[in-house]
């Protein structure tokens, strides 16, 4: 277990290199298709079309995106880490998704509060997380979307980086993401005022048989 802290602490110092290199080159891969894309969710902000229809239609501009980037990412099938953590959205996105399965997403209570970071570990798969694959994916969140690793493996997705995290240790190393950008500030736009909450309290596991 030491051997592989100081695995996660020394990742800093390659990150530190890696990071900014990936992200100028997805940039640049990416360039002659950006102006397309700005205009196209100007588009999508613009239609008279419903909230949700125009959520679905941003979670697939973030998925085209970070397809675009994902030679450059650690995320592989069958990698299931991050389907444990808090997997936030609106309400909007939740009633989406909802439709799209054919399952009523729960309404927020005004007094619900999201779980905290600490509140999740091995024990709190997502849902919809089948065999260490989503059951779900063509209609996954756009938080699930986005969340693309820029590191070359799998570590700082693991749960003892995890647990650095939750007991505010240093040698925590956050995993790299890529910055969202117009694509988050359009989905913010687009949630209003909803509440926001955990996939689990929109979409309660079954309680067992
Ligand atoms: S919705 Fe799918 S991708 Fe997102 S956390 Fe759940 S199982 Fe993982």
């Amino acid at each position: 277990m030491d051997d592989l802290i100081e695995l996660i602490d020394a990742r800093k110092t390659s990150l530190s290199e890696r990071v900014p290199d990936v992200t100028r080159r997805i940039q640049e891969d990416f360039a002659p298709r950006e102006a397309a894309l700005v205009a196209r969710l100007d588009r999508v902000l613009a239609d008279n079309a419903s909230r949700r229809n125009k959520i679905v239609k941003i979670q697939a501009l973030v998925s085209e995106v970070r397809e675009a980037a994902a030679a450059h990412a650690a995320c592989r099938q069958g990698c299931s880490a991050c389907c444990h953590q808090r997997v936030m959205m609106s309400q909007t996105e939740a009633d989406a998704i909802g439709h799209r399965i054919g399952r009523t997403a729960v309404q927020l209570r005004s007094d619900y509060v999201p779980p905290a970071l600490h509140d999740f570990g091995p024990a709190t798969p997502c849902p919809f997380l089948v065999q260490d694959a989503c059951s779900i994916y063509e209609h996954r969140p756009f938080v699930c979307r986005n969340y693309l690793s820029l590191d070359t493996d799998a570590l700082l997705c693991g749960f003892e980086n995890l647990a650095l995290a939750k007991a505010g240790d240093p040698r925590h190393t956050p995993v790299p993401h890529l910055d969202p950008g117009p694509l988050l500030a359009a989905y913010r736009q687009v949630s209003g005022k909803d509440r926001t909450g955990d996939i689990r309290a929109f979409f309660p596991p079954a309680a067992p048989a």
